[in-house]
């Protein structure tokens, strides 16, 4: 008997396509999704630190933005009046809010990454603490719907309360 042609193979039924990638020491499955994902979570990170600057200057604080020479680069300091604000995004710098997600793929990585940060943003508060800094930390989360005179209040008692 003839044997009949074989019937056209049905195309496995699609998954995100994956890529992967080598990033400090861990090989990373990648794909398009979870990507995107992670920029828009870095692009975020700009926009509350114009509002946070705004905020200052209200108040009359005069800074400097991206401080490379102070510990751990404070987004805003002052080096006359002693004090260095961070403005921490809070999956980053895990704060504990619903923004602080961890990625269900590539899970030790994240874990290993995010406790990086949380080290090295202790370490940076204790050496200005050391130089005599007052360290403030404002939360991605606490900068973004709130209307400007509540950013205001908050970085007024934080001002006062160190
Ligand atoms: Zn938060």
């Amino acid at each position: 008997m003839k044997r009949a042609t074989p019937a056209p193979e049905t195309k496995p039924e699609t998954e995100p396509a994956l890529r992967y990638r080598v990033r400090e020491g861990h090989v990373l499955q990648v794909d398009d999704a979870t990507s995107a994902r992670m920029a828009r979570v870095r692009q975020k990170a700009t926009k509350p630190e114009l509002l946070v600057g705004k905020a200052l200057r209200a108040l009359g604080h005069h800074y400097r933005t991206h401080n490379r020479d102070l510990e751990g680069s404070p987004d805003f300091a002052n080096r006359r009046a002693r004090w260095a604000l961070f403005v921490h995004g809070c999956f980053w710098h895990r704060h504990g809010c619903s923004a602080t997600t961890t990625p269900g793929r590539n899970r030790e990585f994240w874990e290993a990454k995010f406790a990086r940060n949380r080290a090295r943003d202790q370490r940076a508060a204790e050496a200005l603490a050391a130089r005599g800094f007052r360290v403030l930390v404002l939360w991605e989360c606490e900068t973004k719907r709130a209307p400007p005179e509540e950013l205001q209040q908050r970085l007024r008692a934080a001002f006062a309360g160190s």
